[in-house]
């Protein structure tokens, strides 16, 4: 078989989609007006697949961090941290994400995605076992691939299928890692964390917790998941990322056991990459003090998630489980989340499109972020072009 050719399946399906004279896969943000808004193929667009839940990608504070740190230190580091050193705002962010979680230990790391490629890979080897969530990021899966572990999949939010699970692994679940997600991604359901640390505990396993989409969103200091839930100290590790709430791009790993710190040492997405550039470290410590005092935006944002969920649950939607900033719409084929999707686009709202098998039950989605910082009318414009759309979306093909 030649190189290209298992790009056949790929290349047929950009054809069909381009076809009809949109890529949602490749929207071209043309200018950005703010937070939730840009121009998109020439028109002024309202942005609601952004995951940017508290709306700080133009924060004062953020801004003047930002430019000051370019002025004072430069466009970029050129390296990785054990190359050549850590600049002083990354020493310094690391101690700010642990004091926040009040955790002992904090690294930080490029990007979110090497956050759980590098902890995952360097806490488990090919003696090791995984339990993941079915519904667990792609950053997750990668994760475990690279660590060579044994992967058990349980399914999705089900603590009675964990703990039989790791009843079979005999011995082996004492020394095994749990992996789920505050929010998930997809559907935007909150992890039942609070029974899979019960499970957890009574096997000895350990437990990683992804709050790359709770993180700012739930809790009273925007701690995410385990805040809410009242179980900061009882996840071994947290890791979550910066490019959604904290409004950058970067990630995080806090936990209370010291052997954190040879992530550093022995893990590959931490070794061998360069390291976040003086800017987005200055912005991210900015966006996290606001999220710490971010009882207002999550207010705003809280209030736009119901409005939202209700009035699409009340036109006829199928909806992820619960109201979360996240809200996915489930549609049987993926012509009707395309239909649904461009209608959306016609009516000038961008949101994010997602076919299988990136999804979970086969299902195609058009998921939606709420952000602090839209509008009550944007808010409007999004339930009225649902409701209009409602019936284009539910037709049989
Ligand atoms: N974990 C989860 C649950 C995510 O949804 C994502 C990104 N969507 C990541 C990790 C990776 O984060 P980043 O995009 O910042 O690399």
């Amino acid at each position: 078989m030649s190189l290209f050719a298992k790009f056949q399946p790929l290349a047929q399906d950009r054809e069909a989609l381009l076809s009809q004279g949109v890529d949602p896969f490749g929207a071209p943000i043309e200018e950005i007006y703010s937070p939730t808004e840009a121009r998109i193929n020439g028109k002024k667009t309202i942005l609601a697949g952004t995951n940017n839940y508290l709306g700080l990608t133009f924060d004062k504070k953020c801004l003047d961090a930002a430019h000051a740190a370019i002025d004072e230190q430069g466009t970029g580091t050129t390296g990785s941290r054990m190359a050549n050193g850590s600049f002083s705002g990354h020493r310094a962010l690391e101690k700010e994400i642990a004091t926040f979680y009040t955790c002992e230990k904090a690294i930080v790391f490029t990007t979110g995605y090497q956050a759980n490629l590098a902890v995952i890979s360097g806490l488990a080897n090919n003696e090791d076992v995984i339990l993941i969530d079915a519904d667990s990021h792609a950053s997750i899966y990668d994760g475990c691939q690279l660590s060579g572990a044994d992967i058990v999949r349980f399914r999705h939010n089900n603590p009675d299928d964990l703990h039989k699970r790791l009843e079979r692994l005999g011995e082996r679940a004492a020394n095994a890692l749990i992996i789920i997600e505050g929010i998930y991604s997809m559907l935007g359901d909150r992890a039942r964390i609070r029974e899979i640390i019960e499970v957890k505990k009574s096997f000895g396993a350990f437990l990683l917790v992804d709050e790359a989409h709770s993180l700012g969103v739930l809790g009273e200091k925007g701690r995410g998941l385990v805040e809410e839930a009242g179980v900061i100290g009882e996840a071994d590790f947290i890791v979550g990322t910066f490019s959604k709430s904290l409004a950058s791009t970067g990630g995080y790993c806090v936990s209370n056991h010291p052997q954190l710190d040879f992530i550093r040492y022995a893990s590959r997405p931490y070794v061998f990459t360069a390291s976040s550039p003086p800017s987005v470290i200055a912005s991210t410590r900015e966006a996290l003090r606001r999220i710490e005092k971010g009882g207002d935006l999550r207010a705003t944002l809280w209030k736009h998630t119901n409005r939202l969920y209700k009035h699409l649950q009340d036109s006829g939607y199928e909806l992820g489980p619960e109201p979360c900033p996240v809200i996915a719409a489930l549609l049987h084929t993926r012509e009707q989340a395309l239909r649904l999707w461009r209608g959306l686009y016609e009516h000038g709202i961008y949101v994010n499109l997602i076919f299988p098998p990136a999804t979970p039950g086969g299902k195609s989605l058009v998921r939606i972020s709420v952000s602090a910082a839209h509008t009550a009318e944007q808010i409007e414009k999004i339930c009225h072009a649902f409701t209009t759309l409602a019936e284009t979306a539910s037709a049989s093909d």
